[in-house]
């Protein structure tokens, strides 16, 4: 949210004037929806050169409706991840520039009230994306007590909502530990940031001047900020980048991987929806799913099958009836023919008997009249 101070704080870790009257700081200018602008500053810490990117979200949570104000951040952040995997994915990689986020400093109003519900909801968002550390804005405004209870709260209230901000890690050094476990006392780090250099016991530093004395940014019995600026490029800086390498962006990795596998299965799932499902259970269910889409081929062509193979048989059936009727009324027909000659015969045989009668009595005949004409040429008869 505008006027919270961070730019001041970012002019005050880096010691630059990233933001200054040419340049002021993004709640300066007059635009006031959320947009994402980069700044790079160059920082030498004994001896060694550290090139930052700092990234501003100026608009955030100013507008009156801020539903989704945090989506131009987790595109943002989405989008480094994205260009990271892409250099990752090139035959070349020796000089991959890393721009992934690798930090986001999520400053809490000094109201004293606790959280509100968008910076619940910005760190839920966020959380799983990019290692979130909490800080309370401009810290002056409250008493120490006020600060102490402010800070309490804030951290029961990120463990009831379970928000998961950024964990400083345990190690088997002592001294480290020690360290480690003054700062996760002192989360939410308070801090408070001046771009004004006073003289105190007549050393020039930076605070903040008020008529009862001078609240100063690097003293860590008035603020949390050297704690801040130490952790961030100094003692955690690497861990921040490891965290942001091995857990942030292989969630990334393995959502968009799955994303792609299961979009590639199923199109009809909208686009950009992020699967949660791991490569291996997308794979066997692929599997599954083909051994059922053969079984369901295998069943479907079985049947065809079967339907053909009746139809054929049905088909030799019907010929053999048809053969068989043929056969019947061939046999039928020659039955009848048969009949007929039989009969044809039997008439013929009957006429034939009748015929050789008749030749015998005409022979007989014959042969009486002959004999009889003999016996009258010998004169027997009378
Ligand atoms: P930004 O919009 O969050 O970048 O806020 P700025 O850094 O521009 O600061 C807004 C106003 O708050 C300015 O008037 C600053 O002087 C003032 N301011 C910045 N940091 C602090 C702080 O730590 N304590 C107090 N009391 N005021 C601050």
């Amino acid at each position: 949210m505008s006027g919270l101070g961070k730019s001041t704080l970012i002019n005050s870790l880096f010691l630059t004037d990233l933001y200054s009257a040419e340049y002021p700081g993004p709640s300066h200018r007059i635009k006031k929806t959320v947009q994402v602008e980069q700044s790079k500053v160059l920082i030498k810490e004994g001896g060694v050169q550290l090139l930052l990117t700092i990234v501003d979200t100026p608009g955030f949570g100013d507008a009156v409706d801020n539903s989704n104000c945090w989506q131009p951040i987790i595109d943002h952040i989405d989008s480094k991840f994205e260009d990271y995997l892409n250099s990752e994915s090139r035959v070349n990689r020796r000089q991959m520039p890393d721009s992934r986020i690798h930090c986001c400093l999520y400053f809490i109003a000094p109201s004293g009230h606790g959280l509100k519900p968008l910076d619940i909801e910005f760190m839920k968002r966020l959380h799983e994306k990019v290692n979130v550390i909490p800080l309370i804005a401009k810290a002056d405004t409250l008493t120490p007590e006020e600060c102490q209870q402010f800070k309490k709260q804030i951290m029961r209230e990120i463990q009831e909502h379970k928000i998961k901000i950024y964990e400083f890690p345990e190690t088997d050094d002592e001294e480290e530990n020690r360290l480690v476990k003054k700062i996760k006392d002192k989360l939410p780090l308070a801090v408070v940031g001046s771009n004004t250099i006073i003289e105190v016991n007549s050393k020039r530093v930076r605070g903040r001047q008020y008529p009862w004395g001078v609240a100063e940014v690097e003293n860590s019995d008035h603020c949390d900020f050297t704690i801040l600026r130490d952790m961030l490029i100094r003692t955690h800086m690497q861990d921040l980048k490891d965290v942001t390498n091995n857990v942030h962006y292989e969630n990334y990795r393995s959502r968009k991987l799955a994303a792609v596998t299961y979009n590639g299965v199923d199109n009809n799932r909208a686009k950009g929806q992020l699967c949660t499902k791991s490569p291996l259970a997308q794979m066997e269910e692929e599997r599954r799913e083909h051994v059922t889409k053969m079984k369901k081929m295998e069943m479907e062509m079985e049947q065809v099958f079967e339907m053909k193979v009746k139809e054929k048989v049905q088909k030799l059936k019907d010929s053999e009836a048809e053969l068989q009727r043929r056969h019947e009324q061939m046999k039928k027909n020659l039955e009848a023919q048969h009949k007929e000659l039989e009969e044809k015969r039997r008439v013929f045989e009957e006429e034939r008997a009748n015929w050789e009668v008749q030749q015998r009595l005409e022979q007989q005949k014959l042969e009486a009249s002959r004999t009889l004409e003999k016996n009258k040429k010998k004169g027997k008869i009378f």
